[in-house]
C-alpha cells in the first residue's frame, strides 16, 4: 500500500476579513479545465503564467447583451471598446458578432482600421486626438465624439481643408446620481456647456451633428443612473429638433456596466450584486421609449460596453513558486502572476483557486506575485488550501483591462491563448522575450564597451 502523504494539522486565527452572510466560505471549487481544455496541458504547452480567452464565453456574453437590448428596442448597435481588450483576435470576435469599434487614441484608431473595421463604423472618443487623427477621421467618415472646445475648433479649422463634412457627436457629462461625478470628459449638461457646444456645431456647414454621447463612469451598479443619463440626452435631442429641425441619428450611452468581479471591501460577492444586462437594458430603453423624441425619429442606441462583455471570458493561469510563513504566523504563497500582468488586482478581490485540490483544509493566506516589490499582492487575505511549489492556480474574470494595462516590469508579459468553439487552442499574442525587449533599446557608440 502506498504511504499516505502527511497532512499537517492547521489551527489558525482567521483574519481574512469579515464573514459574509454565508460565513467564511471555506469550500473552494478548483478549476481544472477551461472549456474542456485541461489547465495543466495549457501551462505545459504554452508556459506559465498564461492568459486564456474563451471564445465561447465572449460570443455567449455578447449575444446575451444584444438580445437584452434588441428585444426592448430594435435599433441597437454595440461598438467594441478597444481599450478594454485590444488583442486583435478578441476584437475580431466582437466584429464578427456585428460590433463596431470604439477607440480613444490614434493608436487604437489605427488598430481598428488594420483589423478591417470600415472608417465609418468607428467611434472616435477621448481627449487626445491630434490634428492628423482628426483629418484622417474626417476623410474616413468616422464618428468623431468631440471632448472639448479646443477639439471643436480644430475640427472647424480642418474640415474645410479636407473637403468633407465631419460627422460628429459631442460627449456630455452630467449628474446621474453617481458620485464622484465624472466631469473631466466632454461638455457639461447642467451648466449649459453642452448646449453651447451644440449651438456652435449646428450652424457650421462643415460639421454634421449625428449623435449625443455620454459615458457616466465604470463599474456602475445602479441601472437607474442610466435612465437619468438617457432622459437627459433625449431632452437635448428634443431641444435640438425644436430649434434646428434637426434629428439626432443616435444616442450613445457609452460603457460602464459592472462585471461580476468583487470590488475590494465589498460585503457581498460581485456575482450576487452585479445587475444583469436586462436590468441595464430596461433602464435605458424605457427612458428612451418614454422620452419626447418623435416616434418616427427614434435614434439608434449605441453602446460601448467593455468590461461586462469580456471580463468573464478571460483567465490567467499560474504556478506556485514557494510557500512562506510570515512573522505573525500567517501563511503566504508566492505565485508567478504579478500585479504587472494583473493590473486589476489593485481594485478587485480576484477569484483565485487551485487547478486541483489535494488537501481540503484551508488557511488564511496572503498571495503574492513574483515581483521584488512590496505592492505585488494578488490577494491580501484569502482562505486558501495549502499548495506546494509547482501546483497550479487559476484566476478567473480577468478579461477586461489586464491585456491592455499590463506593464512590462521585472518579468516578461506572457502569451495569450484563445480556446475556439471546437476546443482548439491558438496563440493570439506571443510572450515577450529578451530579443523583443532589447529590440527597442538603442545604445550610443561611446557606451558600447566597458571593462570591469
Ligand atoms: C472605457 C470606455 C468604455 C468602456 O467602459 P467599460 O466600463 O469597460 O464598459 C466605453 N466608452 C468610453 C468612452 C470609454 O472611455
Amino acid at each position: 500500500m502506498e504511504k499516505l502523504k502527511f497532512e499537517r494539522p492547521v489551527i489558525n486565527r482567521i483574519s481574512a476579513g469579515v464573514p459574509d452572510k454565508f460565513g467564511m466560505g471555506t469550500s473552494i471549487q478548483p478549476i481544472s479545465h477551461i472549456d474542456d481544455v485541461a489547465v495543466q496541458d495549457l501551462l505545459e504547452k504554452y508556459g506559465s503564467p498564461l492568459f486564456v480567452i474563451s471564445e465561447k464565453t465572449i460570443r455567449k456574453t455578447y449575444k446575451e447583451a444584444l438580445s437584452a437590448f434588441k428585444t426592448r428596442y430594435p435599433k441597437v448597435q454595440f461598438a467594441w471598446s478597444y481599450k478594454t481588450n485590444y488583442i486583435n483576435a478578441v476584437c475580431k470576435v466582437f466584429h464578427q458578432e456585428g460590433s463596431w469599434a470604439e477607440v480613444v487614441s490614434g493608436f487604437e484608431y489605427a488598430k481598428a482600421i488594420a483589423n478591417g473595421v470600415p472608417g465609418n463604423k468607428i467611434i472616435f472618443n477621448g481627449p487626445d486626438k491630434s490634428r492628423e487623427d482628426l483629418k484622417l477621421a474626417i476623410e474616413n467618415g468616422t464618428l468623431i465624439h468631440i471632448d472639448h472646445f479646443d477639439e471643436l475648433y480644430d475640427i472647424m479649422a480642418i474640415a474645410p481643408t479636407v473637403g468633407k463634412v465631419a460627422k460628429v457627436a459631442i460627449r456630455i457629462n452630467m449628474d446621474t446620481g453617481i458620485y464622484p461625478q465624472w466631469d473631466r470628459f466632454g461638455f457639461n449638461f447642467e451648466n449649459g456647456e453642452a448646449w453651447s457646444a451644440i449651438n456652435k456645431i449646428m450652424p457650421d456647414e462643415n460639421m454634421e451633428l449625428l449623435g449625443l454621447h455620454t459615458h457616466i463612469g465604470t463599474y456602475i451598479t445602479t441601472p437607474v443612473a442610466y435612465s437619468v443619463a438617457t432622459s437627459k440626452l433625449a431632452a437635448l435631442a428634443v431641444r435640438i429638433e425644436l430649434k434646428y429641425k434637426h434629428n439626432i441619428k443616435y444616442i450613445d450611452l457609452g460603457g460602464g456596466f459592472a462585471s461580476k468581479n468583487t470590488l475590494k471591501g465589498a460585503y457581498l460577492p460581485g456575482s450576487d450584486t452585479c445587475p444583469s444586462f436586462d436590468d441595464y437594458a430596461e433602464a435605458i430603453t424605457s427612458a428612451l421609449n418614454n422620452s419626447d423624441i418623435q416616434y418616427e425619429h427614434m435614434p439608434t442606441l449605441f453602446l460601448e460596453t467593455g468590461r461586462a462583455l469580456i471580463d468573464d471570458a478571460g483567465y490567467i493561469l499560474g504556478t506556485v513558486l514557494a510557500n512562506k510563513r510570515l512573522v505573525d504566523g500567517r501563511r503566504s504563497l508566492i505565485i508567478d502572476i504579478g500585479v504587472n500582468n494583473l493590473f486589476t488586482s489593485f481594485w478587485y478581490e480576484h477569484h483565485i483557486v487551485p487547478s486541483r485540490i489535494k488537501q481540503r483544509d484551508t488557511e488564511d493566506t496572503t498571495i503574492y506575485g513574483p515581483l521584488c516589490m512590496n505592492i505585488d499582492v494578488i490577494r491580501a487575505a484569502v482562505q486558501f488550501p495549502v499548495l506546494e511549489k509547482g501546483d497550479q492556480v487559476v484566476i478567473k474574470r480577468v478579461g477586461a483591462y489586464n491585456m491592455t494595462q499590463w506593464m512590462q516590469f521585472i518579468t516578461y508579459r506572457p502569451k495569450v491563448v484563445m480556446i475556439d468553439l471546437q476546443g482548439n487552442t491558438h496563440v493570439i499574442r506571443e510572450n515577450e522575450t529578451h530579443e523583443t525587449m532589447n529590440s527597442m533599446d538603442r545604445i550610443p557608440g561611446y557606451l558600447l564597451d566597458f571593462k570591469l
